[in-house]
């Protein structure tokens, strides 16, 4: 058994975990992350790495997407490669109403300040010949791509390595150790305690169990996401593309009573993403599960969706299938924020967008922790948002 000393701990080896020690140690602390497996162990292993600004709610949150957006491409300059394919994305519309919807989502984000086009049916297969040819229009976003979440995570852990940062993979946090007066004393392990005064729970879907143990409640739930990934050395479309349902669904919780299709109760859509390794990711799903079991059912949905807006699809094979669950929150909204246990931070609860927020969110931590003016106000991102909301 292992006793420690450290400066801040941070539980996580995923994106929000690593993203805050790599901020923490540009400032010169000395930190320690905890992962119970190895690094990426949890939902940053099952995502695709989509970072668009073209789906988030206007104002705030469409600013900090962009935000975030500046800081991944900030780090291709400081970090190693991680397949950073900078090649911007499409929304199609698959019908007149849905080419409405575009139009006032073009206004909205023209509002803030994010490059986008209007496509009519002409442009959408000017832009790629292969899109079915009934597709009405859609939304091209210049700006943006996508990156290789795996990769992004051990770039990361090698600068953390590199500035001195301690990662302590397969120890388990089992406890967190309060004073009376609600001061943060340490982290306990399965491998050791750890005395420190400042500490970072970051750990996606299962950060309400560790919020547990310092009595904290922290309502975050895992929705389940799908994906397929095609043969290699097909050409379908040169960038990543998805329907319009894929900005409306954002906010849904998939799975309510409402919902009576198959495809509306698993929050189906279309969403495909080249990769650098010359295939294909075809999503999207979802809806509430704690698994990360692919599922059968969800996996036709999603190929079916896909078909409809590239035929080309349909002769192509799936050489392998995924599943993830998105640390999700009430309001679909992450949480950076400090909490009632003097020390004690959380940096959880990113949904579907993780990856891209990683970065921003991780670097708003380390300031936060070092009393610093933060990037963005964290009013709408306080874990205590939800205590007004249940009142
Ligand atoms: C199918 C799918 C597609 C997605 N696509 C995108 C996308 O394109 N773009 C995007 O931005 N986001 C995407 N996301 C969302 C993104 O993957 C998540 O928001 C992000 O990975 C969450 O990162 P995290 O660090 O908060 O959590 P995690 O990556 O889950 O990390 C938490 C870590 O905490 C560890 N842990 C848990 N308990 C303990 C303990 N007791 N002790 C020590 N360690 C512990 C876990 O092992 C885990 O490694 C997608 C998600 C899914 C499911």
């Amino acid at each position: 058994m292992m006793n420690d000393v450290a400066d801040v701990v941070v539980i996580g080896g995923g994106m929000q975990g690593l993203s805050t020690a790599y901020f923490l140690l540009k400032k010169g602390r000395n930190v320690t992350v905890i992962e119970r497996g190895d690094i990426a162990n949890g939902t940053t292993s099952r995502s695709d790495g989509d970072i668009f600004v073209c789906d988030s709610t206007p104002g705030y949150f469409t600013k900090l997407q962009k935000a975030a957006l500046d800081e991944i491409v900030a780090l291709t300059h400081e970090i190693d490669d991680f397949d950073w394919m900078a090649k911007g994305c499409v929304i199609l519309a698959e019908n007149e109403e849905q080419v409405e919807i575009a139009k006032k989502q073009y206004q909205e984000k023209i509002a803030d300040g994010i490059r986008c086009r209007f496509m009519d049916k002409h442009d959408v297969h000017e832009d790629e010949p292969n899109t079915a040819p009934d597709i009405p229009g859609g939304l091209e976003f210049p700006d943006g791509g996508s990156l290789n979440p795996m990769l992004f995570a051990y770039s990361l852990t090698r600068a953390i390595r590199q500035m001195g940062g301690k990662i302590r993979c397969f120890t388990t946090v089992t406890g967190i150790d309060v004073s009376p007066e609600g001061v943060l004393r340490g982290v306990r392990t399965d491998d050791g305690d750890i005395l420190c005064s400042t500490a970072v729970i970051a750990c996606g879907v299962w950060s309400r169990e560790i919020g547990m143990m310092a009595g904290l409640d922290i309502p975050i739930t895992p929705m389940k996401g799908d994906l397929l990934v095609l043969e290699p050395n097909v050409y379908i479309t040169r960038r990543k593309t998805m329907d319009i349902g894929y900005s409306l669904l954002r906010h849904k919780k998939a799975g309510g009573a409402d919902e009576k299709t198959f495809e509306e109760a698993h929050g189906i859509g279309f969403l495909i993403e080249p990769t650098n390794e010359k295939n294909a990711l075809i999503g999207f799903s979802k809806y509430p599960a704690d698994s990360t079991v692919s599922s059968l059912g969800v996996m036709q949905a999603m190929a079916r969706r896909a078909i409809r807006f590239f035929p080309i699809i349909k002769d192509m094979n799936v050489i392998r299938a995924y599943a993830g669950v998105r640390p999700w929150t009430p309001d679909h909204e992450a949480i950076v924020s400090a909490t009632d246990v003097q020390g004690l931070y959380v940096n959880a609860g990113h949904a579907g967008d993780g990856i891209k927020l990683g970065p921003i969110s991780g670097k708003m931590m380390s300031q936060l922790i070092c009393g610093e003016q933060t990037d963005f106000d964290l009013a709408p991102l306080r874990l205590d948002r939800f205590k007004e909301v249940r009142v």
